[in-house]
């Protein structure tokens, strides 16, 4: 939702589903999320000045939606006053102190205004409710502690017909709040689905559904109308990133079907993945990965033995929290390709300690189920390529960015 019509048009999905029963978790306001970034990072370089210009943008956006919707700011919702960093919490714990706002602030205006439209509301203040570890930025849900609460508050005598929550934050046991890693609203969702045995998830995003290739890269994109829960785990990494890849698990474990439908249209199809789906993607997928580093590894003393070298090398991507995308071996060097996040650095070091270790970033894995030849020769026409795996169906390819 980016402005007053969004939020008209939410009410009107939820009218449409039948305001009965109804969990809706919200993300932050239009690109609220990144402002509220350089927020931090403003006061992390010690430019107060410049930290607080950008919050009174944030604050004054949302005063205008709330004016836009005829709520009152500061009568109908209180607003935070203060910027609520610390200097000496760590970097990442005021990040997410600050950056949880977002969903504070655009929960409380979809809150009040479906109120104030006659409809039966709660909101919910999840960094209660979804109790996490104090990964920052990251944070790690407790699941059975958050069922309890959640289950207990969904159950409770006379509670009104419509619950809000925030998407993306949780809280510590000791009240502070964390996030679980950017675009995770749509994991908040298939939590609670989970753990509320819900009838059905439904995911409202700006695309009609889930496509099978990012429309930016691929000229010609095709809706896939059903898919398997394993289709889309993988279908979740493409570069669209229609849903965060977390969000898929909570759901297959309960047979929840997932929903993704336009926000615009709210009555259009969309994409449904469920456990009734038997049949594989049948039009060939692109997936793209990008931001990846392939880091290669080698002995330092040519007794390389790979099968000792890959449990010390699986041990350090563990302990950093890598995301391995691709791995490919050798007799004498093993490369791993990994998303190119802010842990890389430091579990390069922790390799080199270990073996000669050199590396490629700007890169990109598209990755082509149900590849033809045709189809293939087409995708390495005119890229270069650093690594590639193919079996009859499935094409991954590691190919290096254009400038
Ligand atoms: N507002 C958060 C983000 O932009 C979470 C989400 O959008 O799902 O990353
Ligand atoms: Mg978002």
């Amino acid at each position: 939702m980016k402005n007053a019509d969004g939020v008209r048009n939410l009410e009107k999905i939820v009218r449409l589903a039948g305001a009965q029963d109804m969990m809706v978790v919200v993300s932050a306001m239009g690109k609220t999320t990144n402002a509220l970034e350089r927020v931090v990072e403003l006061l992390d370089a010690n430019k107060e000045e410049q930290a607080l210009t950008q919050w009174v943008d944030i604050i004054d956006f949302h005063v205008a939606i709330m004016k836009a919707l005829g709520l009152q700011p500061g009568v109908d919702i209180r607003l935070q006053g203060e910027i609520p960093y610390d200097p000496n919490r760590s970097l990442d714990e005021n990040y997410d102190q600050i950056v949880s706002l977002g969903e504070i602030m655009s929960t409380q205006i979809i809150a009040v205004y479906l109120l104030k439209q006659g409809l039966s509301v709660e909101w919910w203040n999840m960094p209660k409710l979804l109790r996490t570890d104090d990964t920052w930025r990251e944070a790690i849900v407790n699941n059975a502690t958050s069922a309890a609460t959640i289950r207990a508050g969904w159950e409770r005598k006379n509670r009104p017909q419509i619950v809000v929550a925030q998407g993306f934050i949780g809280g510590t046991a000791d009240g502070r709040r964390t996030t679980l890693g950017r675009e995770g609203s749509d994991y908040t969702a298939a939590l609670l689905g989970n753990y509320l045995d819900a009838e059905s998830v439904t995911i409202w995003k700006d695309v009609p559904g889930i496509l099978n290739a990012d429309p930016r890269l691929e000229p010609d994109t095709i809706l896939i109308p059903e898919l398997r829960y394993s289709d889309a785990v993988e279908l979740s990494y493409s570069g669209a990133q229609i849903i965060h890849p977390k969000t898929i698990r909570p759901l297959e474990n309960k047979r929840i079907p997932l929903y993704v439908k336009p926000f615009g249209d709210p009555e259009a199809d969309g994409s449904c993945i469920s456990a009734a789906v038997d049949h594989p993607v049948e039009v060939p997928v692109y997936i793209w990965r990008k931001n990846q580093i392939l880091i290669t590894m080698r002995a330092k003393d040519f007794a390389f033995v790979l099968e000792e070298s890959l449990s010390e090398i699986f041990d350090i991507i563990h302990r950093h929290r890598l995301r391995v995308s691709l791995i490919q071996s050798s007799a004498v060097t093993i490369s791993v390709c990994v998303d190119n996040t802010r842990f890389v650095p430091e579990a390069l070091e922790a390799l080199k300690e270990h073996f000669l270790v050199s590396y490629n970033d700007r890169l990109s894995l598209l990755t082509i189920r149900g590849t033809t030849p045709e189809i293939l020769e087409r995708a390495r026409a005119g890229r270069t390529i650093m690594l590639s795996q193919t079996t009859r169906r499935t094409a991954r390819l590691v190919i290096k960015n254009d400038e």
